[in-house]
């Protein structure tokens, strides 16, 4: 069986130590090994980061940006191979792949504007013949470590803007599904990147860690789970490092009673089973205004979530492939037995789903819960799977009440048709992304991506403007020239233009 290697310096480098099994969830085989990094590989690949820094900082950025427009070309024609490999570790469909590698891309684009986005900021004659003006400068050696429900997407948010800023950078993928995640990295360095600027490093905790505690490393770009953003978040700051560390979520849709309720259930059709729920914009909580529009959209939603063409994700024509390990299939089913046990109204079981075929894949059926209360776990935590949970509620100030009283403030959307009420909304509900009928509002690569609450640790979002700022440092420069042979008294009074 194939060993998935680190790629660091350009070469492929396999350590002694500790592996894990890759699987494929469709069929729940083993299909890879992957190579678990020691500390020693890991300060490796910082010491090669640490060594490339002084060139790369110093290349200009117009030809840090020519790198990137041939790694999208080569992202480009190689869309079908990736999402391939997406599809077989992680389990969603091709076309869901191939969407998430569509959108990271649109990151690699914004990265192709790096001299346009570093120019600065320049003000002439600050004082008498005094010129002043801020440089964004790189931060050095970075790391990104990332969750595995979006191997392609989710790094290509962190380095290809890390690395046009004139950062060094090491990556920490998800090491459930690394094979697609490690083969973009190589188009990079086929794009022409000098080879020790970007390094893959596969890993666990153990990896983790050593990126952390490492001196050289100035800042630290995670997305994951809100317990391991927290303790990231907390043991890099605490070194006096940079962390921008993004969590889990809760979203809520909420329907008015005028929404335009096709649209509305389609929209949420795909948002809370696409990627079997596996996103952390996925909508988990239908959140109803009135018993009316909640007895309607039941009656839609049932006879679409019974109908879910799921199966293998490489499949095509599907709606939805397996949860990424068996653990995390029961854990799911766990929350479903429970809910059901707190006195929530399961309107859709799941649990019982067989795919021909594949009979050992992670497969969960769509499962629909109506009347779940605020008290509820399955309202309070983050399930990560295709479950839907409906709440009633009598009024707008009710629904975003509720909303706001949430831990976790990652999406939100609202279905209307009444421009004052989303209005309201998108003022007043304390959630980072919000989308007015778009049910994932997930910002294009120019704006920037994060939550609020738990959902987010640190003060920039990543990717976009955000993104420029958290992968540089401002220096401000005042410059004069005084005449050559002049002669300036001291002055001890504070220089102003008083
Ligand atoms: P995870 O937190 O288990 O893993 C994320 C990364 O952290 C992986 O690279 C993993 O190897 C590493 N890791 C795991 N345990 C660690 C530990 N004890 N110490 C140090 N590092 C550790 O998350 P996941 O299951 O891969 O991804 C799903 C989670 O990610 C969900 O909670 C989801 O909401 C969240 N997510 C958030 C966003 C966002 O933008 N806010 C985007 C995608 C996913």
């Amino acid at each position: 069986m194939s060993i998935i290697q680190h790629l660091i310096n350009g070469e492929h480098i396999a350590t002694a130590g500790r592996t894990a099994d890759v699987f494929n969830p469709s069929t729940g085989e083993v299909i890879h090994q992957v190579s678990l990094a020691d500390r020693a590989t890991v300060q490796h690949a910082i010491d090669v980061a640490t060594a490339a820094f002084p060139a790369w900082r110093k290349t200009p950025a117009a030809k840090r940006a020519q790198v990137m427009f041939r790694f999208k070309q080569l992202l480009e024609q190689n869309e079908a191979k990736i999402a391939q490999m997406i599809s077989e570790e992680h389990g969603k469909t091709i076309e869901d792949a191939t969407g998430e590698l569509k959108r990271g891309i649109e990151n690699v684009e914004f990265a192709c504007a790096a001299p346009e986005i570093l120019k600065g900021e320049y003000s002439r004659n600050a004082g008498p013949n005094i010129d002043a003006w801020s440089d964004f400068q790189p931060v050095g050696v970075v790391a990104g470590i990332t969750p595995f429900n979006f191997p392609a997407m989710v790094p290509l948010w962190m380095y290809p803007l890390a690395i046009v800023c004139g950062n060094c950078f090491i990556l920490k993928p998800s090491e459930r599904d690394p094979s697609s995640t490690l083969y973009i990295a190589e188009l990079l360095i086929e794009a022409g990147l000098p080879k020790g600027v970007m390094s893959v490093v596969h890993g666990d905790k153990e990896a983790v860690d050593a990126l952390i505690e490492a001196p050289e490393v100035k800042a630290l770009s995670f997305v994951g789970s809100t317990p391991i953003a927290e303790y990231i978040y907390a043991e890099g700051t605490k070194r006096g490092k940079r962390v921008q560390a993004l969590g889990g979520a809760k979203n809520h849709a909420v329907l008015m009673p005028d929404a335009d309720l096709n649209n509305a259930v389609s929209a949420l059709m795909g948002a809370a089973y696409g990627s079997c729920g596996e996103r952390c914009m996925a909508i988990s909580v239908a959140v109803c205004v009135g018993d009316q529009i909640a007895d309607a959209l039941i009656d839609k939603l049932v006879p679409q979530i019974q109908a879910l063409k799921i199966g293998a994700g490489t499949s095509c024509g599907l709606d939805m492939g397996p949860l990424i390990t068996g653990a995390h299939r029961d854990k799911v089913k766990g929350y479903v037995d429970e809910g059901v046990e707190s006195g929530a109204e399961l309107v859709v079981d799941g649990r019982g789903l067989q795919v021909t075929n594949n009979e050992n894949g992670y497969f969960l059926g769509g499962c629909l819960f109506d009347r779940v209360t605020p008290e509820m776990r399955i309202y309070k935590e983050e399930i990560f799977g295709p479950v839907l949970c409906i709440v009633r509620v009598a009024s707008l100030e009710q629904a975003m009440q509720l909303i706001n009283d949430h831990e976790y403030g990652n999406g939100t959307c609202i279905f209307t048709r009444d421009g004052e009420a989303a209005r309201l909304f998108c003022d007043e509900i304390e959630v980072g992304m919000v989308g007015v009928n778009v049910p994932l509002p997930v910002p294009v690569a120019y704006h920037s991506f994060g939550g609020w609450k738990r959902s987010l640790f640190g003060d920039l979002h990543a990717y976009g403007p955000d993104g420029v700022r958290f992968y540089t440092r401002r220096k401000a420069i005042t410059q004069r020239w005084p005449q050559r042979a002049s002669h300036e008294a001291a002055q001890f009074a504070f220089p102003s233009n008083g």
